[in-house]
């Protein structure tokens, strides 16, 4: 569809479109200028509903019945006593990679905050069933400059090779060192206890620093 080429933003579009169905209800201008809901849906349905002619006249003929009172192609499954949602049980079929559902990829990556291929596909499949989606969102996916630097590798700290003492065989004491030392406060407390604490602390700190001791 020409007018979805034109938009980068779904909801650009659907305003768009639900001025022009305003327009052409009342035909004439009109100072209301906040678009409800069910003008952004109605929209919606206009858009699909034009898609699917287009992509699906034939299947739309043989399947007069399967349509629903918007002569709009809907999915049937088994779920369709679940408890969920009308359009959760019968999906929209909309055809794959038209700029409307590039367009419609487009929102479930902004709404998904660029969450990964899986998270789009399910908050579209809420409400669209689009055949081949996992290839067209994946593809979407990996254009996308901000999932690229989500995806990128984090750099990894180079670690060097072990020094020879810690890796040759020898008597406990002939090699040592401290990995972290301090800072330690030596104070005198109160008790008694406390006191012995750290002064074996103080003696551990001075084998380790001179184990000729
Ligand atoms: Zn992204």
């Amino acid at each position: 569809m020409l007018l979805a080429e034109r938009f980068s933003s779904i909801q650009r579009l659907l305003r768009t479109v639900a001025i022009i169905l305003r327009w052409l209800q009342r035909r004439r201008h009109f100072r209301q200028a906040v678009i409800g809901a069910r003008e952004m849906d109605d929209a919606l349905e206009v858009l699909i509903r034009l898609d699917q002619q287009t992509h699906f006249m034939v299947e739309i003929k043989q399947l007069e019945a399967g349509s629903d009172k918007n002569h709009i192609l809907r999915v049937g499954g088994r779920i369709e006593n679940a408890e969920l949602g009308h359009d959760q049980r019968f999906p929209l079929i909309l055809p794959k990679s038209t700029p409307l559902v590039k367009l419609l990829i487009k929102q479930a990556q902004e709404t998904t905050l660029h969450g990964g291929a899986q998270l789009m596909l399910h908050s579209l499949r809420r409400k669209f069933w689009i055949p081949h989606a996992s290839q067209a969102v994946k593809s979407f996916v990996h254009k996308c400059v901000v999932c690229r630097l989500h995806r990128g590798l984090m750099f990894k700290q180079q670690m060097a090779p072990l020094p020879g003492q810690r890796v040759k065989p020898a008597r406990p004491f002939v090699s040592s060192g401290v990995d972290y030392c301090g800072p330690f406060t030596l104070r005198i407390g109160t008790k008694r206890s406390r006191t012995l604490v750290k002064t074996y602390l103080a003696i551990f700190i001075c084998m380790l620093l001179k184990p000729s001791i």
